[in-house]
């Protein structure tokens, strides 16, 4: 008999989000606005601080969206974009006709090389076209250098927009992810360390901007008791209902993270036994991830088998993994932009597997999985 399918990462709800619903419906509260997306938000800031202030949306494609658009960013501008991550990040980049420049990742945290940034600034800048934004991203929770690519938006004054989708809780000494920027966005999807069904957030630096962000996410509609409209808007605010979901998802978000990160020790242990097998975690102690997924790069000469070799083990036991990203830049759909780098993110495509990381594994999911891993011994 086939056992019951674990998966790499699957919602966890936490017991009081129908509470919140039930109030929503209580109250007649179903609309995209309401005291659970108020609430909601007032949760977010609390949690990330750094006076943030944030606007609950649909998704967190959408938050990526209403940056760019905020930034200025138009037909035909270049937006730097962390080549290594989900498609996510740099769809947003088209919407708004603009040309995304992918760039290459650092092996320490597998996010954007400083280095490479800089060379596509100064590549744009000697061709008399200065890059509008850059987007970083916090991959599988992992902080990136912001230090380093914040003081490089800094010197070349472009707008930094930070991907913390998969980093709610991630720290880079002590901050959160999603405030070091000009704008963060976040993810609550199906699969992310919390999730509302799907939804989105953008985390912004004053009121100002968020009430821009909130005008521009429900029509930009002008001050008047007639529909009039002197921008173009967007119908991307969340709803009360989803909100409801993720204020009940914030009172377990620490409890979250805490089993991933435990989960990520699992795999240290894990492989201690083998050789060639890299569990990948924080290359230093300012960096503090929320392990979102832990992922582990193979070097196939050491440990006698592949990446694929080991997703399909797992796979005959109903276990499910999968390749790390693949890069941006080697993506049909985005075959013709330009690419600063080498071959980092590339090398991690194909070495790497993301292994089940979700909050609500057993005990028996993990002696399943680490049966399933130790075949290949
Ligand atoms: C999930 C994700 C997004 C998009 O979030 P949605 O809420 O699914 O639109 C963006 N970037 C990264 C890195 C993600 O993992």
């Amino acid at each position: 008999m086939q056992q019951s399918k674990i998966w790499l990462s699957s919602p966890h709800m936490g017991g009081t989000e129908q509470k919140y619903v039930q109030e929503a419906f209580d109250t007649n509260w179903i609309a995209p606005l309401g005291p659970n997306v108020n609430g909601f938000e007032k949760d977010l800031e609390n949690y990330v601080k750094e006076n943030s202030k944030v606007a609950c949306l649909t998704s967190g494609t959408s938050a990526i969206h209403l940056a760019l658009v905020m930034a200025g960013v138009t037909h035909g501008d270049d937006v730097l974009c962390q080549s290594f991550t989900f498609s996510a990040s740099a769809n947003p980049i088209a919407y708004q006709g603009a040309n995304p420049v992918f760039v290459d990742s650092e092996k320490d945290t597998w996010n954007l090389c400083p280095v490479y940034l800089e060379q596509a600034i100064e590549a744009g800048i000697s061709k008399g076209k200065k890059p509008k934004a850059i987007i970083v991203v916090h991959l599988y929770g992992m902080p990136a250098k912001i230090d380093a690519v914040a003081a490089i938006a800094k010197k070349y004054e472009i707008v930094l927009i930070e991907d913390a989708a998969e980093a709610l809780g991630s720290t880079y000494k002590g901050q959160k992810c999603g405030t070091f920027g000009d704008f963060g966005i976040l993810s609550f999807n199906g699969n992310k360390i919390i999730t509302t069904s799907g939804g989105g957030a953008l985390v912004c630096r004053n009121e100002e901007t968020k009430n821009k962000a909130v005008f521009l996410a429900t029509q930009a509609r002008d001050t008047a008791v007639h529909y009039q409209h002197s921008e173009i808007g967007y119908n991307y605010r969340m709803s009360n209902i989803v909100a409801g979901i993720g204020r009940g998802q914030m009172e377990v978000l620490d409890a979250h993270i805490g089993f991933r990160r435990d989960m990520h020790h699992f795999y240290q242990e894990l492989f201690k036994e083998f050789v060639g097998v890299t569990v990948f975690t924080e290359p230093a102690k300012e960096y503090h991830s929320n392990h979102w997924l832990s992922c582990i790069v193979i070097d196939e000469e050491k440990a006698g088998f592949t990446s694929q070799a080991l997703r399909l083990q797992l796979e005959k036991d109903n276990i499910e993994s999968r390749p790390l990203w693949k890069p941006m830049h080697l993506q049909p759909v985005f075959k013709d932009c330009a690419y600063y780098g080498a071959a980092v993110a590339e090398a991690l495509f194909e070495k790497g597997v993301c292994l089940p990381s979700g909050s609500n594994l057993t005990t028996s999911d993990r002696d399943r999985i680490a049966k399933s891993i130790k075949k290949l011994l």
